[in-house]
């Protein structure tokens, strides 16, 4: 089983890859032929590898495979959203998101199989922790993704935005996490810019730091949930190793890493009579200014997830919060719910294989 994970064509960098191709005593340019074909032409069976001889497909195949996650099912919304529940070799669920927009498509993926952390708004923390995903099993995801958006390695029209936001806390699993950041950097391959790529965290303090230090990473965006301890600690219990006064100094840290252009994020998700009031709009600017920070604060309004006791703010409500946030310098946008219908929107991956309304009737 290790084995298989450890040689996922996926998950080599172009130098690990030339590793493995010249322990085979093949000529360097195999190791370039095969890297394009995995990341730039997105095929993902030796057979399609029609410019490699057929003996060294084969000897290839006897130690390295080329794709691991399974398409178990794919849902499409109404609003065009997809969504994918894959399963990995070891029969974990892994789930990752499409999202036309008018702009820029995104692609949501997953950096856990489940999650350990156990924020009570979130379906997928009912999985709990499953296993961490390889940096190969983070690259398919993206790679499946494009080829069932565009069709098999057509590039992408418009550029697509990468975000770390689906199942799972993508700083429990930093390393794999920037490993297939870099592998799906290389120009040769599928070639995305780190520019387009955002990560988001519960609340990782090292780890915010550490990103702070490196020079070509994602954008960072971290869930915030909450203006105080007390009521962070309830909603995400994380807050207890890492609270708000130490997460807001490693955001100030990072921020201070950041171009002059750059902003990093903050999300909101915003539950009905819980963290919604006026007075904790106040607590969110006074305590977003207090430690200095310039980001911009994005609102997203609950997306259903039965069993939890939640329900969205309205509408209105999630205006005002908004109008208070910006009236006190802060920058606050409303995020528009996607793939609701299919159990596709933030907060609802928990491998449900059929969407609740469905289940139900
Ligand atoms: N573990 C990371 C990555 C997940 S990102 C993190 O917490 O940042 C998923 C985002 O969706 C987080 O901002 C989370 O707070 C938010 N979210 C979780 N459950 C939600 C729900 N039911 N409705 C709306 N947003 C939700």
């Amino acid at each position: 089983m290790e084995m298989e994970v450890r040689s996922n064509l996926a998950g080599l960098t172009a130098e690990e890859l030339h590793r493995v191709v010249s322990k085979l005593g093949e000529p360097a340019y195999r190791a370039r032929q095969i890297f394009a074909a995995v990341h730039a032409r997105r095929v993902r069976s030796f057979e399609e590898m029609t410019d490699l001889p057929k003996e060294l497909r084969a000897t290839l195949s006897e130690q390295v495979v080329v794709a691991t996650l399974k398409l178990e099912s794919r849902y499409v919304s109404i609003d065009g959203t997809r969504r994918y529940l894959f399963k990995t070799h070891d029969n974990r669920p892994v789930e990752t998101v499409f999202i036309p927009q008018e702009r820029r498509d995104t692609i949501c993926f997953s950096s856990q199989s489940g999650c350990p952390l156990q924020c009570t708004f979130c379906l997928t923390a009912q999985l709990g922790l499953l296993r961490n995903l390889t940096a190969g099993e983070i690259v398919e995801q993206i790679i499946f993704a494009l080829n069932d958006a565009y069709g098999v390695g057509v590039k992408p029209p418009r550029g697509t935005n990468l975000v770390g936001m689906g199942a799972g806390e993508p700083f429990l699993n930093f390393e794999e996490l920037m490993k297939g950041i870099r592998i799906m950097k290389e120009p040769r391959g599928l070639h995305v810019v780190p520019n387009r790529v955002t990560v988001s965290t519960a609340g990782i303090v090292p780890r915010i730091r550490e990103l702070a230090t490196i020079p070509d990473r994602p954008h960072l965006a971290v869930s915030l949930a909450a203006p105080t301890d007390e009521l962070r600690d309830e909603l995400m219990p994380i807050n207890k190793k890492w609270p708000l006064e130490e997460l807001l100094s490693a955001c100030r840290e990072f921020e201070k890493s950041l171009k002059p252009n750059e902003r990093m994020t903050f999300e909101y998700v915003m539950l009905a009579g819980v963290n919604d009031a006026d007075e904790h709009a106040r607590q969110l600017a006074n305590l977003l200014n207090r430690h200095d920070l310039s980001a911009k604060v994005n609102l997203i309004p609950h997306n259903q997830a039965e069993p939890l006791p939640y329900h969205p703010s309205s509408a209105e409500r999630v205006e005002t919060f908004r109008e208070i946030l910006e009236t006190k310098g802060v920058h606050a946008f409303v995020r528009k719910p996607r793939g609701r219908d299919i159990l596709a929107a933030c907060g609802q991956l928990a491998a449900q294989v059929t969407p609740i309304e469905v289940a139900l009737s």
